[in-house]
């Protein structure tokens, strides 16, 4: 195994600044043990750490990198904004150039806000949506993680699910108290909250597909549901498709389930509000929301629900949301999707081997392993937690010895991007038969 050395004295440097060493939790690899591995740099399917090491990359930054680090467009249009300097405060052309460009994947984005990260692009559209309909309820579902705020933090995955936290401290009763969490791809649960609450919801809000439990598919015409079901009931459907949006398709989750893959025919349902994030920023800090312009309208300045940003739609980040969209042809999300078959079946193949029971989740190009499921699968939280997670931490290690940097976590999925090339592939491919052994002793 190579050195880690300077990650090691990076990370004790670090602790002693920030709690836990760390700006996001997952990154301290508390879950699966050993030394965070600091980068310093990442260029297409590749990053570098600090002591000098590289690792085909299956993080992608949780989601931007679509395709591959440092693309050559979009670090064109990046140094070409930077050049004209980096934030104005004021409104500037390329941002109705992005909404513009989200629109045409996604028609039924009639007005889009920009936001800095997804978490504010969730909190502003449960206020909107709260403010809209002037009611206070929000149903979420266990295992969907939509960001940090308050209102969405119980039983949220993600680094929740790593930590073994069924929530946060600080988040009032009160606050918890207007939201209703409820069991996934369990539509007979939401049929009975709104049969009791139904004067109440403001709205349900579910990622596309969930992705923070480890991924899991939503039940055929699961989404469909929530369509119709807030719609009868006066609620409003927010789609999060902050991680999924642009990533598994031209036009989101929403695309492969609604029948509008291509964001040109029509859409066999469509959710009010929408949230976006990560691909959508290409590498930088913007999200959005956006959706019926009638609910859209009601934020500041036309409406009366407030939302402000002192860096929304920089200039930067709008440069390279735009790059990457644009660059985010067809024949991206058909290689993204053929890699991710052929890495997914190589992960199964291994693991079977190896005689390590599993099921792969998968929803588009997005897939995780769950260990000890083949028999009934995951279709939502509980099944996600019940896993063999204790065989995660050693095929981790046995995969980053091997040079291939996964998700910290079980319940994350894995990101390829259109740079992963044979090589790249190659590598994880030869890596998977051991990392199975060590799933397999453990
Ligand atoms: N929604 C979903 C579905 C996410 O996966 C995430 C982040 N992983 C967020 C919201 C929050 O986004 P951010 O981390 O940019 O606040």
């Amino acid at each position: 195994m190579s050195s880690t050395n300077i990650s090691a004295d990076l990370f004790d440097r670090a602790k002693a600044l920030m709690p836990g060493g760390v700006n996001s939790p997952v990154r301290a690899f508390g879950s699966v043990g050993g030394t965070p591995r600091f980068m310093v740099s990442a260029k297409g399917a590749y990053l570098t750490d600090a002591d000098g090491r590289d690792y085909v990359d299956l993080v992608c930054s949780w989601g931007p990198a679509l395709l591959g680090h440092a693309h050559p467009d979009v670090l064109a249009a990046v140094h070409a904004a930077v050049d004209r300097g980096l934030s104005f405060g004021a409104s500037t052309p390329d941002e109705a150039e992005l909404a513009s460009l989200v629109q045409q994947r996604v028609p039924a984005v009639e007005r889009l806000r920009m936001v800095s990260t997804g978490t504010e692009a969730t909190m502003t559209a449960v206020r909107l949506a709260r403010g809209f309909t002037g009611r206070n309820l929000i149903i979420k579902f266990a295992g969907c993680y939509h960001g940090h705020l308050d209102s969405l933090l119980a039983a949220a995955g993600s680094g929740l699910a790593t930590l073994a936290l069924p929530g946060s401290a600080g988040v009032t009763a009160a606050t918890a108290a207007e939201t209703l969490v409820l069991p996934y791809n369990d539509p007979g649960a939401v049929e009975e909250a709104f049969a009791r609450h139904g004067h109440s919801i403001a709205a349900v809000i579910t990622e596309a597909a969930p992705a923070n439990m480890g991924v899991v598919t939503p039940g055929e015409g699961f989404n469909a549901g929530l369509s119709r079901i807030t719609a009868e009931h006066g609620a409003l459907l927010i789609l999060d498709e902050v991680l999924t949006g642009f990533r598994t398709g031209p036009a989101g989750y929403w695309g492969l389930t609604s029948g509008s893959a291509d964001g040109l025919s029509a859409a066999a349902w469509t959710p009010d509000l929408f949230t976006f994030g990560k691909v959508i920023g290409g590498g930088l800090p913007t999200a959005a929301l956006g959706g019926r312009a009638d609910v859209m309208d009601y934020l500041a300045p036309l409406g009366p629900v407030y939302q402000a940003g002192t860096l929304s739609g920089n200039p930067v980040a709008m440069a390279a949301g735009v790059a990457t969209l644009t660059a985010a042809t067809a024949d991206i999300y058909a290689s993204v999707d053929a890699r991710s078959l052929e890495l997914s079946a190589a992960l199964s193949q291994a693991l079977a081997t190896a005689g390590v029971d599993h099921s792969i989740q998968r929803a588009g190009s997005l897939f995780s392993v769950a260990f000890g499921t083949s028999e009934r699968g995951v279709h939502n939280y509980e099944d996600a937690q019940g896993q063999e997670s204790f065989r995660y931490a050693p095929f981790f290690h046995a995969m980053l010895d091997a040079g291939v940097y996964l998700p910290p976590s079980v319940f994350e999925a894995w990101f390829l991007s259109a740079a992963h090339d044979d090589a790249a592939m190659n590598r994880i491919i030869d890596a998977l038969p051991g990392a199975a052994r060590a799933a397999a002793a453990a």
